[in-house]
């Protein structure tokens, strides 16, 4: 299928590897011009050079830490300079660190609430007026399946992509008249570093070999294995398609079926 987004600009956050990383992958895939960007130039660079040589499309890598909003202004005027007003736009940052309730000291809520929800608020409010102008736009969000169903050991997580669901679901209807969608990709469990290094933590918390906790992990996945990070990317790519324009306030898992409920 053709998704008909060939030489669309398509900005991916915190992408120099991992689940933005593969969003970036498969909307080069599809001729879009990409924008990745990560705290450290020169990973950001090596993985638009890769992108840019493996998919043959104009890809730029840009610093920046998403927890500064700063920084996010100064990712927005850089990549408007070089390579125009984005018409893509996937929010992604890395992941708050795990903690209980009581393992969890106040001012780190702050600091979860500036990676994973002001970040994408940040974002967005500089894409969007383009995009409403243009009368076209796609808004992806990667949350994670905790606003489902919130993981024991993920407090911050689950506490900052909620927030963040509630926002992207009122945006979505207020945009929409626009052409523009919002959506968000809730990934399961997928094979990053990320989870390698969950995988770790918890094997430490428990006792247990990182096999032992990979095993527990995965049998809580009825497909059987943790997920591809390209099958998510392709997820994104369908969300940003002009096929998708009908498709707006939503939120799809990619999960192998690990979430338990009905809706
Ligand atoms: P990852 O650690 O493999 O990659 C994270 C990326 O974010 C890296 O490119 C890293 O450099 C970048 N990054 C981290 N902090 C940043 C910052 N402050 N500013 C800019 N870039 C920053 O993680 P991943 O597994 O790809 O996960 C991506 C997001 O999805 C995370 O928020 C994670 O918590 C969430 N998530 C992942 C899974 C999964 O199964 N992998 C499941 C649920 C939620």
């Amino acid at each position: 299928m053709n998704l008909g987004i060939e030489g669309k600009l398509a900005l991916v956050s915190a992408s120099s590897r991992g689940l933005g990383r593969s969003c970036a992958d498969a909307l080069a895939s599809e001729g879009c011009r990409v924008a990745v960007c990560s705290r450290n130039e020169a990973s950001a660079q090596k993985a638009a050079h890769e992108i840019s040589e493996q998919y043959d499309v104009e890809a730029m890598g840009f610093e920046a830490d998403l927890a500064k909003k700063e920084d996010i202004d100064r990712l927005i005027n850089q990549v408007t300079d070089a390579l125009g007003t984005p018409d893509i736009l996937v929010t992604n940052a890395g992941g708050p660190p795990p903690g209980t309730f009581e393992a969890t000291a106040l001012p780190d809520y702050q600091k979860a609430l500036d990676l994973n929800l002001m970040s994408a608020v940040h974002l967005i409010h500089h894409v969007y007026p383009a995009m409403k102008a243009k009368g076209w736009g796609r808004i992806i969000a990667i949350t994670s399946i905790s606003v489902k169903q919130p993981i024991g050991d993920l407090l911050l997580s689950n506490m900052a992509r909620s927030g963040l669901t509630g926002f992207l679901k009122t945006i979505a209807t207020e945009l929409a008249p626009h052409g523009i969608t919002v959506n968000a990709l809730l990934p399961g469990t997928h094979k990053t570093k990320r989870v390698d290094k969950l995988t770790r933590d918890r094997a430490a918390l428990a006792g247990k070999t990182e096999e032992e906790v990979y095993r527990q992990m995965v049998s809580a996945i009825p497909c059987g294995a943790f997920g591809n990070p390209s099958d998510f990317g392709a997820a994104a790519a369908f969300l940003a398609s002009r096929q998708a324009n009908f498709i707006t306030g939503h939120n799809l898992l990619v999960d192998g079926g690990k979430y338990m409920g009905t809706l």
